[in-house]
């Protein structure tokens, strides 16, 4: 791996298409994959994971915000987009853009029926989203007649898809609520199909879906951290593979006396002399507070150097006493060498949120 002389986040696409391997290896030749992109494409750089995927044989994408998709259609991407979270206002961006909206409750599908009827279209693809036991967005079970009546009045819309999505399938305790959530698919399934044209895309699984619930997989999965290399727990991410690494470069190195202080509000006070260095990234980065105040720590050299006081807005400081460095040596946060979740879960939080978060000012780097 490249030596760095600033922040910077490489973003490895062989190790992309490792986990794309691996994931597809797990679903049965027919079994559909669709990757989430949003955010960023978890933190990276969407247009250049959504190209590699779509290269190497991803059928589907999904984004969160309809703006999000018309940025991969800008990037040249050509796949089907799926829209999680339109707002009915965009509703005409998301049919200039050929982008398929998630319809999830009764004002959305009447909202999207009257945008296709006004601009004269006919079988407009749509996917339904059901609520089985998330209760975050979704038609309850008992709307499905609702909808069936609602479709055999238009010829605008067509249903491409019906999917949910699981709240827990990573956790072995709730096994039972996940069994719960298919079998409420399962029901919505049983009540709608019938009363459709023709077959939809039945979709449910995420990662730890995937990997937990191979009974579960329907027509297409949807894979998002997987894909970056996490499976949510430690024996799946043994054989996945890192995508995003974040390093920096040491900017300073100072030598303190027991009882002084480092950073805003005296957040750290060395105990003894502590030999101490200062990185250029902070939470205007993504590095937020919660990482500070030795919760967790940083590779330098191949040690464990934690982060003490307060995290800046554009610089963190660690404790790097008796490791051998200096000033311009290169400082991993995460990646190949360090596990990103280690990182998130000792400050009390998880990889999902510790990459996301990584702002647009850190340079992205293709390696
Ligand atoms: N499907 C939906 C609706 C999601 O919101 C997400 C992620 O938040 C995913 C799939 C992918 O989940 P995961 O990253 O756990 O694979």
């Amino acid at each position: 791996m490249s030596q760095t002389s600033e922040t910077v986040l490489e973003i490895d696409l062989s190790a992309l298409e490792h986990n794309y391997n691996y994931l597809r290896s797990k679903l049965s030749p027919n079994t559909k994959m669709l990757g989430v992109v949003k955010a960023f494409a978890y933190g990276s750089d969407s247009v250049a994971i959504a190209k590699r995927l779509s290269k190497i044989g991803i059928d589907y994408f999904a984004v969160a915000y309809t703006r999000e998709g018309i940025a991969l259609r800008k990037g040249g991407i050509q796949k089907p987009i799926l829209v999680l979270h339109p707002q009915s206002t965009n509703f005409e961006e998301v049919i200039e853009n050929d982008l398929l909206p998630n319809i999830y409750s009764k004002f959305t599908l009447e909202a999207f029926i009257e945008t296709a009827e006004k601009l004269q279209l006919k079988k407009y693809p749509i996917h339904l989203k059901i609520n089985t036991g998330l209760n975050r967005l979704g038609f309850d079970l008992d709307e499905m007649n609702w909808i069936a009546e609602t479709l055999a009045s238009t010829e605008s819309v067509k249903v491409e898809g019906i999917f949910s999505h699981l709240a827990a399938s990573e956790d072995e305790a709730e096994r039972d609520f996940t069994k719960y959530q298919i079998e409420n698919y399962q029901k919505a399934l049983d009540t709608l199909l019938p009363q459709l044209d023709f077959p939809p895309i039945r979709h449910l699984c995420n990662t730890s879906g995937i990997i937990n619930y191979p009974e579960a997989h329907y027509d297409m999965v949807r894979t998002g951290i997987g894909l970056y290399g996490f499976g949510n727990c430690a024996e799946e991410d043994k054989k996945l593979k890192p995508v995003g690494t974040l390093k920096t470069i040491i900017s300073q190195i100072h030598h303190i006396k027991k009882g002084e202080s480092v950073g805003y509000n005296r957040g750290f006070k060395a105990a003894s002399a502590t030999k101490t260095a200062t990185l250029p990234l902070g939470h205007a980065d993504g590095i937020n507070r919660i990482y500070g105040k030795e919760k967790t720590g940083v590779l330098v050299n191949g040690y464990h150097a934690p982060i003490i006081g307060n995290v800046c807005m554009d610089m963190l400081m660690i404790d790097i006493s008796g490791i051998d460095c200096k000033e311009g040596d290169e400082v991993i946060l995460f990646g190949k060498e360090k596990s990103a979740e280690e990182f998130a879960h000792n400050a009390g939080t998880i990889s999902y949120e510790l990459i996301t978060s990584i702002s647009q000012r850190v340079k992205r780097k293709l390696i």
